[in-house]
Formats: C-alpha cells, sequence, structure tokens
C-alpha cells in the first residue's frame, strides 16, 4: 500500500486539495511537523500567502527536512506553494522581507505578479504537456506570481499565450494557478503519476 499523499497544513487552501485527491480515491494526510514526512507518499504545498508559509516553515524547522524530502519524493506547489519552492524571487514586493524560497525549482517567480487590476482571473490554459492532448484546463489565479525565468532544469509544462505558468523538474511541479478550485482532476491525476513513476 501506498502511503497517502501529504498535504503541508501550516496554512492556505489545502482542505480543497483533499477533496481533488479524495475524488481520486486517495486518501491524503496533514504534514506540520518534520516527523510527519516519513508517513507520506508525496507532498502538497497549497496556495495561500508566502510571507506566512514562509516564516512558519522555518518555526516548525521544516526548511531542511522538506528539501530532503523533495530530493526523492514528488512535491506539488500551487501559488503560494510554488513561490515557495521556486529557487528565486524577482522584483520588490513589499512584504517580500521574510519570504525565504526552498530553492527546489529552477525558476524565478515574481510574487502578485499580474498587479492590482486583474489579481484574480480565470484562464484556459495549456496543459498538454502534463496531461496528454485534450481540452485546455480552465486556470483560476488569484494574486498569482508569475514565472519570469525558467532554467535549464526546469521544464515549462503549462502556458498561458506564451507564457509559462507550471514547470516541472522531475518530480517536482509548480503552477502559478489553483488545480484545486475546479472539479477538473486532471491535474492532480499527473501528479500522482509522478508519484507512480517515482
Ligand atoms: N500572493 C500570494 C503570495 O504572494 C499567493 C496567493 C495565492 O496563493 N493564491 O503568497
Amino acid at each position: 500500500m501506498t502511503a497517502p499523499v501529504g498535504l503541508l497544513t501550516l496554512q492556505g487552501d489545502y482542505d480543497k486539495h483533499r477533496q481533488a485527491f479524495a475524488a481520486l480515491g486517495r486518501e491524503t494526510r496533514g504534514v506540520r511537523r518534520p516527523g510527519e514526512l516519513a508517513e507520506v507518499s508525496c507532498l502538497v504545498i497549497p496556495g495561500g500567502e508566502s510571507t506566512t508559509l514562509s516564516r512558519l516553515i522555518d518555526r516548525v524547522g521544516l526548511r531542511g527536512p522538506l528539501r530532503e524530502f523533495a530530493a526523492s519524493h514528488p512535491v506539488m506547489g500551487t501559488c503560494a506553494g510554488l513561490i515557495m519552492m521556486s529557487r528565486e524571487l524577482d522584483g520588490e514586493t513589499p512584504g517580500d522581507f521574510g519570504v525565504r524560497p526552498l530553492g527546489l525549482l529552477d525558476c524565478t517567480v515574481r510574487r502578485n505578479g499580474y498587479g492590482r487590476q486583474i489579481d484574480s482571473f480565470t484562464a484556459d490554459v495549456d496543459i498538454s504537456a502534463l496531461a496528454g492532448r485534450g481540452d485546455k484546463f480552465p486556470a483560476v489565479f488569484i494574486r498569482a506570481p508569475r514565472i519570469v525565468a525558467a532554467g535549464p532544469n526546469a521544464e515549462v509544462v503549462a502556458t498561458h499565450g506564451n507564457e509559462p505558468v507550471a514547470v516541472r523538474s522531475g518530480h517536482l511541479l509548480g503552477l502559478t494557478f489553483h488545480p484545486e478550485l475546479t472539479s477538473d482532476l486532471r491535474i492532480h491525476r499527473a501528479f500522482l503519476d509522478l508519484l507512480d513513476r517515482a
């Protein structure tokens, strides 16, 4: 039996991810402490607020253990979760102080990169590199980060127009949007495929 899917439950909208995995018949387990990583097969870092997430990760001593876990287990970060997985932050956003990314994905992101006017929107994005040919994915962006640079170790696996909105590096996946807020389960399924292949 595979261990449950881990959800980083320090902060953010992890419960929507729980529901998505439940719809796929997969059990989830919350992770708030380093020792709990031993009980899960993979991990989702949810959307929320990266300033808070970053501080809490350090407070509970999860920074090193998360990096170690990610070396050999699938991890998916959505929105603030992608910010945490990135290598570097770009630009000056008030409140960046304190966001220390984990450096798991070879990309640079700009927090709140879509500005104020359209800080939340839905767009159909191309996920064929992730989930094969098919319809575009109805992606929900909420004060989303922008991927301003993807390095050679990050494969762009979803695009909105010409712009990357998801990157993958082996078993690590980061998305600027919230796949858990739609009933389309293709991205959660693609993430589980990374697990089954690992
Ligand atoms: N803007 C938030 C941040 O910088 C992310 C928003 C989200 O996760 N929906 O952390």
